[in-house]
């Protein structure tokens, strides 16, 4: 319970609108997209970033711990408060005013609380867009804040690369305001500090601005279903892609059968585009894209894509079994639909991990090899974006079996997995979704003391409050 003296400053910065603390309107803010599951003192919902920091200075000289939450989809325990309604969540989503497109810079200055697919509907009128495309609707401050990935990445990278500049309140006793908002690309004259907020979970500060890079929409798209002729076959099908197509290829993302027929099963709206219904091992979504119209007398996309299938289909030791050219918005359909077919198809225990890219098929089948062994009630349920080197390593469990509930079956899996990727694969134990309290251990466990060191005095400098679900120090 929160003192009755704090609700009345607070609601006193923020105002009525800015304070919420019915428990049936807290609900949506304590629980999270997936996993989460907490109780909130509070949430506060400010809607500028004065307002940030006067409720920030207030909460820190108070010892009222903060918990940032933008679009709350996040999957790693990161958004929403614990269980002990001690907490209060901060939430940015009525930070949504400011949207201002800079045409002759290709950037946006915008709020922290703008939806994802708002400030790409908003764009599109100019032609641009913010490359970042994911199976949900994140807001600004989170995405930067997570750094998120998703599946364009090969093409365009991740947030942290399409982030020109931040506004940031420092949990501090004056809720300080950092102004990093440059609309710079090029400016080599320090560190570039915005850096340290971006990806790290809100542990340093709160995001309330950004200006973000944006990139001309793609105006012909055409993807492909590829199935390769193995595992092994993946990769030389993945360089040849990228021999032939250069900047044209904008995703490569990999789907297993098993999450394939998760989604499936889950979504009988989507049409299954395989001959017989039969779904193939693995398939991969490729897409190539171009930002100017048709030209005539050039060749269509969706030609240059059958030109250069043909090529590979072609070539010694072909690495394609099968090919077909289809919609677009059917094939990302079902791409996009993976997660969530699998989360339904029994007890998920979901992985982020990230490998050099030419041993992602080798962690699967090691991984394949090893758990019918091991723990022998578990499906592998693997998509990922395989042009990044990003795997989302889906493990399902019946959720009649005992393991489902059992905790300690969890760890015990999840020690093993990260092992494994981490240690005799040099891999990643979180590629995309940042750490949040699901990772926090593994981050304990795999980061160098002097590391956490240096964190430790980052925090003591930037946020000495209570802020955040991470501790990197
Ligand atoms: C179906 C589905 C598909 C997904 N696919 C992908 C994918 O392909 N790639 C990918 O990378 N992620 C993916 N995600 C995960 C998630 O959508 C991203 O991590 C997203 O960027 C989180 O943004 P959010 O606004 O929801 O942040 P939240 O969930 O609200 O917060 C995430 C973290 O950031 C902190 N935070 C939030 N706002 C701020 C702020 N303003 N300042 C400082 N810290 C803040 C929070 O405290 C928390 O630690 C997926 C999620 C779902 C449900």
């Amino acid at each position: 319970m929160i003192d009755q003296g704090h609700i009345a400053a607070l609601t006193g910065i923020l105002g009525d609108k800015g304070i919420v603390t019915e428990p049936g309107d807290m609900a949506a803010y304590e629980t999270g997209a997936r996993y989460d599951e907490g109780r909130a003192a509070l949430v506060l919902r400010p809607q500028t970033t004065e307002e940030v920091s006067a409720a920030v200075g207030y909460c820190v000289k108070n010892g009222i711990a903060l918990i940032p939450q933008s679009g709350n989809t996040g999957l790693v325990s990161g958004a929403t408060p614990d269980a002990t309604g001690a907490q209060a969540v901060l939430s940015l989503d009525r930070m949504t005013q400011r949207f201002e497109v800079d045409l002759d810079n290709r950037s946006l200055r915008a709020g922290a609380g703008l939806r994802l697919s708002d400030v790409n509907q908003k764009l599109e009128k100019h032609g641009l867009f913010f490359p970042i495309d994911l199976g949900a609707d994140p807001r600004l401050g989170g995405m930067l804040a997570t750094n998120t990935g998703g599946s364009r990445f090969l093409k365009y990278g991740d947030v942290r690369r399409n982030a020109l500049g931040i506004k940031v309140v420092l949990a501090d006793e004056s809720g300080t305001v950092l102004d990093l908002t440059s609309e710079l690309r090029k400016n080599n004259t320090g560190i570039d500090w915005k850096q340290i907020f971006i990806g790290t979970s809100g542990a340093f500060g709160i995001i309330t601005e950004c200006v973000l890079n944006l990139e001309p929409l793609p105006k012909q798209v055409a993807t492909a279903y590829l199935v390769p002729a193995s595992g092994a076959h993946v990769m030389p099908l993945l360089r040849a892609m990228e021999d032939r197509l250069g900047a044209y290829l904008s995703a490569f993302e990999g789907m297993s059968k098993n999450s394939v027929a998760a989604a499936l099963d889950h979504a009988p709206s989507l049409k299954n585009p395989f001959q017989g219904g039969k779904v193939p091992d693995y398939v991969i979504l490729a897409e190539v894209s171009r930002t100017w119209e048709p030209r005539e007398g050039e060749q269509s996309l969706d030609s240059v894509l059958e030109t250069v299938l043909a090529e590979i289909w072609e070539s010694d030791d072909a690495p394609l079994a099968d090919a077909f050219v289809g919609p677009a918005h059917e094939m990302w359909a079902l791409r996009h639909a993976l997660s969530e077919g699998v989360k339904h198809s029994g007890k998920l225990i979901a992985f982020d991990l990230s490998f050099r890219r030419g041993d992602i098929m080798a962690f699967c089948d090691r991984m394949k090899d090893e758990m019918p062994h091991t723990f022998p009630e578990v499906t592998i349920c693997d998509f990922g974006h395989i042009g990044d080197g990003g795997v989302h390593f889906n493990l399902v469990v019946p959720k009649d079996s005992g393991s489902a509930a059992d905790k300690d079956f969890e760890r015990r899996l999840r020690d093993r997995v990260f092992a494994i990727a981490v240690q005799d694969f040099n891999g990643s134990f979180s590629a995309e979704h940042a750490i949040g309290r699901k990772n926090q251990a593994y981050y304990d466990l795999y980061t160098q003391q002097k590391i956490k060191d240096m964190a430790q005095g980052l925090k003591a400098i930037t946020s000495p409050g209570d802020l955040g679900t991470v501790r990197f120090g």
